[in-house]
């Protein structure tokens, strides 16, 4: 039996239907294909979280939280380990708004939980006259996800407004306060570890005109749409090297349409692998280990993977 066979099965008996065994991941990512993890909790409560603690703390059973997958490559051969995705419980945001303060000196704070989407928190909070969060209407993954990956855009990151986050370490303890300090962030990385979940992400925002962030938001989702492609991908495959582009190496390097099996380099944006549906996992990490060669070898750059990359040999 697998590794996290015998904890899968424990976890089943305990929690009932909040676990699916042998859980296919692909329509839990947007690249759309991967293999099946031993077991996928769909969590709503603190109480579930320490049951799965108690089974998986011990023999340090793998883990993988997982969001809306948009930054996820599962392999074609799985993951041996427990998969665990907040459920909508976890999705609220609310605005904690000081009265009686001028629009242009005020602050407040915006809770979100770590299911909410980060489109959606964009939007809500500027809809509430917050600035700070418009560049998140572009990523469509979650605040657990978004903490996790520092994610950002539009010259701004989670890192610019976190105040703290509640975290819930899988392999040790309970719920915990972590300061946006301690989390070390910076370009697309954070100290959090594989056993760490965040269940609600702390923001200072500042007050603005609903209609500014508004605007601001159109024209993010307008630039999107013209430089980005849609359907079964997982956003930049690679970080930008130092002062350069991952996009503009990868298409100088002719690999723009360039197509291994299932997966191909977008025509649209050459940092964008674009999966076939019904396509394959180890398609896309040959093209992503195929671009990483040829680039070096044209430009002598060594680039470094933002996608996630689960249940492959190193
Ligand atoms: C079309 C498109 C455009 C994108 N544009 C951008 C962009 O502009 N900027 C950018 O930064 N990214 C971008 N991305 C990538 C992706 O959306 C971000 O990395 C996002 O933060 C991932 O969130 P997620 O919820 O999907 O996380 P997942 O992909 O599910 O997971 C990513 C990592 O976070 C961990 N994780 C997930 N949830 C939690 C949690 N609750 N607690 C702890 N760890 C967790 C996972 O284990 C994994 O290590 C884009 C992706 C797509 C498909």
């Amino acid at each position: 039996m697998s590794l996290a066979g015998p904890a899968a099965v424990i976890l089943a008996a305990e929690l009932g239907d909040a676990v699916t065994l042998g859980a296919s991941m692909a329509p839990l990512c947007t690249y759309k294909v991967g293999g099946t993890a031993a077991a996928l909790v769909e969590v709503e409560s603190v109480s579930q979280l320490k049951a799965i603690r108690d089974v998986v703390a011990g023999d340090l059973v793998p883990t993988l939280m997982v969001g809306r997958g948009s930054n996820l490559l599962v392999s074609d051969s799985g993951f041996d380990g427990i998969a665990v995705r907040l459920g909508d419980g976890y999705g609220q945001v609310s605005v904690n708004k000081p009265a009686n303060q001028s629009v242009n000196k005020s602050e407040a704070e915006l809770l979100a939980g770590g299911s909410a989407l980060m489109p959606v928190v964009a939007r809500q909070s500027a809809a509430a006259g917050l600035t700070g969060l418009e560049w998140a209407v572009g990523v469509p993954g979650t605040i657990g996800g978004g903490v996790r990956m520092n994610a950002g855009g539009h010259g701004s990151e989670i890192a610019a407004n976190l105040i703290d986050v509640s975290v819930f370490d899988l392999y040790n303890g309970g719920p915990r306060t972590v300061t946006a300090a301690q989390l070390e962030l910076s370009y697309r990385h954070s100290n959090l570890k594989s056993s760490d979940l965040v269940l609600e992400a702390r923001f200072a925002l500042q007050a603005c005109d609903p209609e500014e962030a508004k605007t601001l938001i159109s024209e993010i989702v307008r630039w999107r749409r013209e430089n980005q492609p849609g359907g079964q991908n997982a956003g930049s495959v690679f970080t930008n090297p130092d002062n350069d582009s991952a996009g503009r190496l990868i298409d100088q390097a002719g690999l723009k349409g360039y197509r291994i099996g299932t997966a191909e380099v977008s025509t649209k944006h050459a940092n964008f692998i674009q999966a076939d549906p019904g396509g394959s996992a180890d398609d896309v990490r040959s093209l992503i280990q195929h671009i990483q060669a040829v680039v070096l070898d044209a430009s002598g750059v060594s680039l470094v993977p933002e996608n996630r990359m689960i249940g492959f040999d190193q």
